[in-house]
């Protein structure tokens, strides 16, 4: 630990407490990395306040110090975006986990940052509410994380991404300060410091305090899944849907080699034969949803489905939404390592995007099994290789990159909601100019004029640039583990 650091514990001691702080070395091996266990590295020394003015305290001593940190949640991001620095503090919020207020009257939550996302939904349900964001990992990952992510979730087609869900933000600023933007009004004038500060990653300081839209119970909730031959066919039974006007609470589609490693895994009794398989979800009130279940049906038959399957229970419901979910850890039954890229198109270029990602594919001899939302063009291209086999895994960093540039030719994104981190960070000159990075860094060093809050994050480091594989070796422990879903 460097010496600039170790100086800083007793005070850090005086802050959070004894138990607060974190200095043995297996204590902070602990968080050394998130998701993407690839990118790794020991924190100089680990925090966990329980209050704002805890963090206000901790985010002072760095700032007069010029010792960086990094805010950390629940570590499941999948883009490093809380790797920790070795010569930093990282911030940890598992100990800031209360539900301050349930307001149904003003349908808001106001929660500490380190609350699980679903948990947000559990307090709100006995009142016939819920948190509508709902990233697969919704049973571990934290509000915070979610903000700095700015996280999507299958329902965020009908829903929006969490941007849509957050009206107020109390913030330590990375020099110490505590500010409050919104609060629980729809809208605040002025510059719109909520949307800047949801997807900033870390950078423009720490979030303790937030306050969420809460969400209605739907009346109903109906399900359909059909078959397609091919995943043009699929395509197009999601451009009739759309284009009808028709707005599904959840589009979802997987091809051929997802659905064969989801039938391996969990035999979830998708239609055999079958090249994509789309998930179309409808809810709202009961006669709206009978309305449109209807049209749907018959627009998927239209477009060539042979087979549709309809659910409007909680348990038939629960078995179309099995081969989905489980379909990301099934891929490791079918592969020793692949890479989870995740990049965005506009929804028409999804059948462009798709059958050039089937090119790219046949030409490097590299599998890619796609699960994605169809309904916001957010693609999963899962690349598959085996890393015994000498260069595979280059080859298959290969393809993976190569699809990123697909999406940005096509006018998508790099990310659709894993963030950039420090994982895509390279990428990022590949969609925004010089001068548009530079703008960007401008705008940072207004919140964080000496440059310590999750630095090498989000904007591009050429030192740093080029040396890691995206790479992904089985499936994420909390899959393993039952807790999480995949996508
Ligand atoms: C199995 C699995 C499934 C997933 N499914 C989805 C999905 O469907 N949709 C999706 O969008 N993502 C998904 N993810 C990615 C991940 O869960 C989300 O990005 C999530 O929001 C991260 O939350 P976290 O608490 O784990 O944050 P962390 O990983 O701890 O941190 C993520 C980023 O947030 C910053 N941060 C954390 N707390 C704060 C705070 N209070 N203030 C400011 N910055 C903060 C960190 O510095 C870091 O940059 C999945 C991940 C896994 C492992």
């Amino acid at each position: 630990m460097p010496d600039q650091l170790h100086a800083l514990i007793p005070r850090l001691r005086e802050i959070c407490g004894d138990d607060g702080v974190v200095t043995d070395p297996m204590g902070r091996r602990t968080y050394a990395s998130d998701g993407i266990p690839y990118h790794a590295a020991d924190p100089g020394v680990v925090v966990l306040p329980t209050s704002t003015a805890q963090v206000a305290a901790v985010l002072r001593l760095c700032a007069d110090n010029g010792v960086p940190f990094v805010p950390r949640g629940a570590g499941t991001g999948l883009s490093a975006g809380a790797l920790p620095r070795t010569d930093g503090v990282l911030v940890v919020t598992s100990r800031m986990r209360r539900i301050l207020e349930i307001d149904t009257a003003n349908e808001r939550a106001v929660v500490e940052p380190g609350v699980a996302n679903l948990d947000i939904t559990r307090a709100a349900a006995p009142h016939g509410y819920y948190y509508a964001p709902d990233p697969s990992s919704q049973q571990v990952c934290t509000v915070g994380g979610n903000i700095a992510e700015n996280s999507g979730g299958a329902h965020c087609l009908k829903y929006g991404f969490t941007v849509h869900h957050v009206t107020g933000l109390v913030v330590v600023t990375p020099s110490g300060d505590t500010v409050r933007l919104g609060g629980k009004a729809a809208e605040a004038p002025g510059y719109d410091l909520i949307g800047a500060f949801v997807g900033s990653e870390g950078t423009l300081g720490i979030a303790t305090e937030i306050t969420v839209r809460l969400t209605r119970a739907p009346q109903k909730v109906s399900t359909v899944l059909a078959a397609f031959a091919t995943m043009d066919a699929g395509g197009a039974a999601v451009s009739a849907i759309i284009g009808a006007g028709v707005l599904p609470a959840a589009v979802e589609m997987m091809d051929a080699l997802s659905i064969e490693a989801a039938e391996a895994a969990v035999a979830c009794g998708y239609p055999p034969g079958a090249g994509a398989v789309l998930i179309v979800e409808l809810d709202g009130p009961t006669a709206d949803v009978d309305a449109q279940f209807a049209e749907v049906t018959r627009m998927c038959r239209e477009a060539g489905a042979f087979e549709v399957r309809t659910a409007t229970d909680a348990a038939e419901r629960a078995r179309i939404w099995k081969g989905r979910k489980s379909a990301f850890a099934a891929v490791g039954r079918i592969s020793p390592a692949y890479i989870v890229q995740d990049g965005v198109v506009p929804r028409t270029a999804l059948p462009r995007v798709l059958r050039r990602i089937a090119e790219l594919s046949a030409e490097s001899g590299i599998r890619v099994a796609n699960v994605f939302h169809a309904g916001d063009g957010n693609l999963h291209p899962l690349v598959l290789f085996d890393d015994t086999e000498p260069g595979a895994e280059e080859r298959a960093a290969e393809v993976s990159g190569r699809i990123l540039d697909l999406c940005i030719e096509a006018g998508g994104s790099i990310t659709g909601e894993h963030g950039v981190g420090i994982d895509k960070a390279c990428h990022m000159p590949a969609m925004f100019s010089a001068d548009d990075l530079a703008a960007m860094d401008l705008f940072r060093r207004a919140f964080d004029p000496l440059g310590i809050a999750n630095p090498e994050k989000l904007l591009p480091t050429p030192r740093l640039c080029g040396e890691r594989p995206r790479v992904a070796k089985g499936a994420h422990p909390l899959v393993a583990e039952g807790r999480a879903e995949l996508f």
